[in-house]
């Protein structure tokens, strides 16, 4: 999804390997960006330039006129089938295919409108009904939208708007003598019911959803820190050749602490992990993917999602996340979604940052290389350094970002300020030489054919200004893009948020994280790599906060997690991962530490003796660890029983959202004992069969047996994780809501402690989760004294 569809991908390997070896050779032996860029840009041929173009429309990224009226009918069945949410998504994808001011885009709001209702979300209603007018909704079905509007404003407590409204109604009914006796006599009724309504309703306080903006406003950074602004004062930038560019603790820092708060420089939506529609039957997708639920522009999740004018693909949480898109970018991507989904995220995001730098007062750094490009005669030591930057990209640099110009360090600007700016994202490492030729080629043909599209769709315009022979701008446009779409192997940042599963009658949810976007944080950039890091990232919209996950001494170095993660696995696994991917060997605590215990491997894949319990250990072949024991057994049986026991794991599961949990039980319970008889109680598979089970005991209503399965899945995943892992964080709050359903009261506030304080640590007071658990807490302390009898079912409102 970051790099080019496999078709193009294959497409250009081949080209490539039909290359004269000569040609190869220049290629892999250039010594800058620009020359990579500007020969392989030469072999991009017509042919190619079609092959890539008839991708590209296997993706509906155009308004198509005849979709709007599908995903309409298509919403009506789901609404009739009181499925709000899917009918309202149906309905968003009905709107992204209209055009402004037609019946379809205004009849589509109007029925998302009515499922917002349904869903209790009336503050979008509202907004929907607006639009639905502001479209040209038609005159006649008027009055039921009006009916809604008032209803709607007598629930938020706004009177005075709804007896505007409702007197409003009336007066066109006596205007109308033309409406049909049955539907007037119907609307006349529901008037009289909500006026009365609207007179008993003591005035609401009104309720906004301004949560989200709050919880960014007030996390706040400690401290001011002049030299990197997105960070607090208790770290301070630091450079050297062995490490490159790093951060360090500048006092001691207790665990929680925010150390970052980033905004994304850039950052584009992932489209969602379906295949395009060319593989479909259907001609219309009504799947709902992440692109249906959340702002391409801010990352926001929402349900009423408002399209651009001009494609079917963007889709925005409000009106002004959409301008603002547009103006900084979406203008000149509109025309180029099919292209953009076929060359992957990485190129997205590289044409999105030379856009968004274009409009960025501060650095302004794309135009001032153009600019100094275009005058050569002029030499100024600007343009030194640009062009240095631009060329000095082969040879020369140690994966840990070593050797750089100094001073000052790169990416600071004159005074010393390293600012989240364009400036800032220039100097990050693109490892040009670490690539293999192939992998270059690949890009930089991408970038060229990216180029092309620009200046066929006129998206580039020449200034009028230039010389004849001082080179094209549009040509350091593209070499400026290729650089940023090599550095996005290293840099990018997965942009993540949690996604709670289960049922409503289940009352357990499940999390599990889902990468959302992918975005440049220059910041976040400098941090270096640990498999068991000191910080914890997590986003709210596209935001980024670090925290310390621990306590961090005075000098010691500000550490995150790449992604190989010693608690998911071994040193082998990451080493290789973070040479393919990063190119570097790491050689962080953990990995000293494994280097130097190797023979025992991890507790949570670790095999027990069949006869005394005893861990195994060994290679090939497995010795029991009890000296008085002679047991021993191969590995390649041991891991053939283990891939049995998934599989019917496997199958519990499937019972279990086939809403047979007794008959998952059973199976459970059996693979549990013969679990026992090889796998260590601290394997990982235990700890999930545990989880499994108390879910299922769950569905069952059985509160009490389910929290002691939760309890045993607890220890294994503090074993592997740690006490205060954010993995334990999203059990323990499964464990309040089990206690909570349960109403096993001292022991629901006990562990809503525990799983607030280990949540706060990694997400702040603002996470969902804490929320939730706030919620919690407040309604068992209010709650009276339980009379004597049996409460057989706990309150489920706050689980979805
Ligand atoms: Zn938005
Ligand atoms: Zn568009
Ligand atoms: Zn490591
Ligand atoms: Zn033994």
């Amino acid at each position: 999804m970051d790099l080019p569809v496999d078709e193009w991908k294959s497409y250009v390997f081949q080209k490539w390997s039909l290359l004269p070896k000569s040609i190869q050779v220049t290629i892999s032996t250039a010594e800058t960006l620009s020359d990579i860029f500007l020969h392989s840009s030469l072999l991009l041929q017509p042919e190619d330039e079609m092959f890539l173009q008839n991708l590209s429309r296997g993706y509906l990224v155009e308004k198509d006129p005849n979709a709007p009226l599908f995903y309409r009918e298509e919403g009506n069945k789901k609404f009739q089938q009181k499925d709000y949410m899917g009918a309202t998504v149906l309905y968003s994808k009905g709107i992204s295919h209209s055009r402004p001011h037609t019946a379809d885009i205004s009849l589509c709001y109007a029925n998302r409108s009515a499922a917002l209702f349904h869903l209790g979300q009336h503050e979008m209603c509202l907004k929907d009904i607006m639009r639905a007018q502001m479209h040209g909704y038609p005159e006649r079905l008027q009055p039921k939208m009006m009916l809604r509007k008032a209803e709607c404003l007598v629930t938020l407590g706004r009177r005075q708007e709804a007896s505007q409204t409702i007197s409003d109604l009336e007066s066109s009914f006596s205007a109308k003598p033309t409406l049909a006796a049955a539907q007037f006599q119907i609307l006349q009724t529901n008037l009289c019911r909500l006026k009365m309504k609207a007179q008993e309703k003591e005035s609401l306080t009104e309720t906004f959803p301004a949560a989200l903006t709050k919880a960014l406003e007030d996390m706040d950074l400690k401290g001011e820190n002049g030299q990197v602004p997105s960070a607090s004062s208790s770290v301070s930038l630091r450079t050297d050749p062995l490490r490159g560019r790093y951060l360090v603790a500048t006092k001691d820092i207790l665990p929680g602490e925010l150390l970052v708060k980033e905004d994304a420089f850039v950052s584009v939506l992932h489209p969602g992990e379906m295949p395009p529609l060319r593989h479909l039957e259907s001609k219309w997708d009504t799947r709902v993917t992440n692109g249906d639920l959340y702002c391409h522009r801010c990352l926001d999740h929402t349900l009423a999602t408002v399209p651009c004018d001009g494609c079917s693909y963007a889709k925005y949480c409000s009106h002004d996340c959409m301008q603002q898109a547009w103006d900084l970018y979406h203008s000149v991507e509109c025309s180029l979604g099919g292209l953009l989904l076929t060359l992957g995220v990485f190129c997205h995001i590289a044409l999105r940052s030379t856009l968004v730098a274009r409009f960025e007062d501060a650095s302004k750094v794309i135009r001032k290389l153009c600019s100094e490009i275009r005058n050569r005669d002029t030499c100024s030591p600007e343009r030194e350094t640009l062009v240095q930057t631009l060329t000095c990209d082969l040879g020369g640099e140690s994966e840990n970002k070593g050797k750089m110009l100094e001073p000052p360090v790169p990416g600071c600007d004159l005074n010393g300020k390293y600012e989240s700016n364009y400036n800032a994202v220039f100097h990050l490492l693109p490892h040009t030489g670490n690539h293999s030729p192939e992998h270059r080629f690949l890009c930089a043909l991408s970038v060229s054919a990216l180029c092309r599209r620009l200046e066929a769709a006129g998206c580039y315009k020449p200034a009028a200004a230039v010389p004849p022979g001082s080179g094209s701008e549009l040509d350091v446009w593209g070499v400026a893009m290729l650089k940023h779409v090599l550095q996005l192997q290293c840099n990018a940042q997965a942009i993540t948020t949690i996604q709670h599963t289960g049922s409503k009658e289940n009352s357990v949810t499940n999390s599990r994280q889902v990468r959302l976007a992918t975005g440049i944080f220059p910041v976040i950039s400098l941090l270096n790599h640990s498999c068991s890091p000191n910080t914890s990232v997590s986003f709210i919209s596209n935001v980024a906060t670090v925290r310390a996950s621990q306590q961090i001494g005075k000098g010691q170095e500000i550490l995150h997690c790449y992604g190989p993660h010693q608690s998911r696995m071994r040193a082998a696994e990451r080493q290789q991962k973070l040479r393919s991917q990063y190119f570097f060997d790491c050689s962080c605590a953990a990995c000293q530490n494994e280097k130097h215990s190797a023979a025992t491997g991890p507790r949570w894949e670790a095999f027990c003796c069949r006869s005394c319990g005893a861990l195994m250990q060994g290679d090939d072949v497995l010795i029991c660890g009890s000296t008085s024991c002679m047991e021993s057994v191969s590995r390649d049986h041991l891991i053939s029983r283990l891939q049995d026991l998934q599989q019917q794991v496997g199958m519990a599961r499937k019972l279990l959202r086939n809403d047979k949990p007794e008959r998952a039980i059973q199976l459970l319970l059996g693979c549990q004992r013969d679990a026992q008889s090889f796998l260590s109680g601290e394997h990982s598979l235990v700890g999930e069969m545990e989880d499994d089970l108390a879910q299922a005991y769950a569905a069952l209503g059985d509160w009490q047996k389910s929290a002691t399965h939760l309890q045993k899945s607890l220890q294994v995943v503090e074993v592997r994780h740690g006490p205060s892992s954010v993995e334990m964080g999203h059990e323990l709050f499964k464990l309040a809501q089990l206690f909570f359903n349960g109403f096993a009261i001292p022991e629901a506030l006990n562990t809503i402690q525990k799983a607030e304080k280990v949540l706060m640590v990694h997400y702040g007071p603002w996470n969902d989760e804490i929320q939730e658990l706030q919620k919690m807490k407040s309604c068992l302390l209010d709650l009276p004294p339980i009379p004597a009898g049996p409460s057989v079912q706990g309150p489920n409102v706050f689980f979805q």
